[in-house]
């Protein structure tokens, strides 16, 4: 997979959400502030600019990541724009300036972007939130590609784990970030930002599973 790749997924990214803006944005009203939708479609939006940039540093993979990253790090309030922004910057920081990534080498960025978001966020699988995501995508990944399975396979793994991770945090109560301030109300609605991960990473493997 190269920069095209990487490219195609970001701007594929940047499509996904904003056809889901007012989705994400309902399920930010049941347990948070209505927020999530225009957040994360502004920051996007602000990173297509960013990537198009005259100047911009986008050759690689990682580079593409890194502009990804602080972009989203500047342009979006609360509490997604620096853990998305510190996931985007831990995954091209790990890719480094490799100009083609193989699976291992984009499992160990999933495995970083998760670090990166735990260590700045502190929470925990079962504390509903986009961890509940990307925990078992980037697990189930990394196991399909120890497996032998064909990158397509091992793709399509990494999305029915994000997504079947979002789902599953609809039982969940909250113990991190706004929706942790409803307590017990929580319960009984998913997390916005589980479901923006999930589609971020659906946007990631159609755009490596078109490209092969
Ligand atoms: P805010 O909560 O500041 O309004 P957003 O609405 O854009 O920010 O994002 C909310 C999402 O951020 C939640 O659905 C959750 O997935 C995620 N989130 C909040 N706090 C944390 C945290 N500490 N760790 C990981 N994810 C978090
Ligand atoms: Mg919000």
């Amino acid at each position: 997979m190269d920069a095209e790749v990487f490219r195609a997924w970001i701007v594929s990214a940047a499509g996904v959400i904003e056809a889901n803006r007012d989705h994400l944005t309902q399920l930010d009203a049941a347990i948070g502030d209505a927020d999530h939708g225009i957040n994360l479609a502004r920051g996007f939006t602000a990173v297509l600019v960013a990537l198009d940039a005259p100047g911009a540093k986008t050759a690689t993979p990682g580079a593409i990541l890194t502009v990804t990253g602080y972009t989203l790090i500047s342009k979006v309030g609360g509490a997604s724009g620096p853990l998305y922004g510190t996931a985007f910057r831990r995954a091209g920081k790990a890719l480094g300036d490799a100009a083609d990534v193989d699976l291992p080498a984009l499992a160990a960025a999933l495995d970083a972007a998760l670090a990166g978001v735990q260590q700045l966020g502190a929470a925990r699988e079962g504390d509903k939130t986009m961890v509940d995501a990307l925990a078992p995508a980037a697990r189930a990944f990394s196991k399909a590609i120890a497996a032998g399975a064909s990158p397509d396979d091992a793709l399509s793994v990494l999305v029915e784990a994000a997504t079947a991770g979002a789902a599953a945090t609809v039982p969940m109560q909250a113990l991190k970030g706004r929706a942790s301030y409803l307590g017990p109300r929580s319960v009984g609605h998913e997390d916005p930002g589980a479901v923006s991960t999930a589609l971020i990473l659906g946007a990631l493997a159609g755009a490596a599973q078109a490209r092969r």
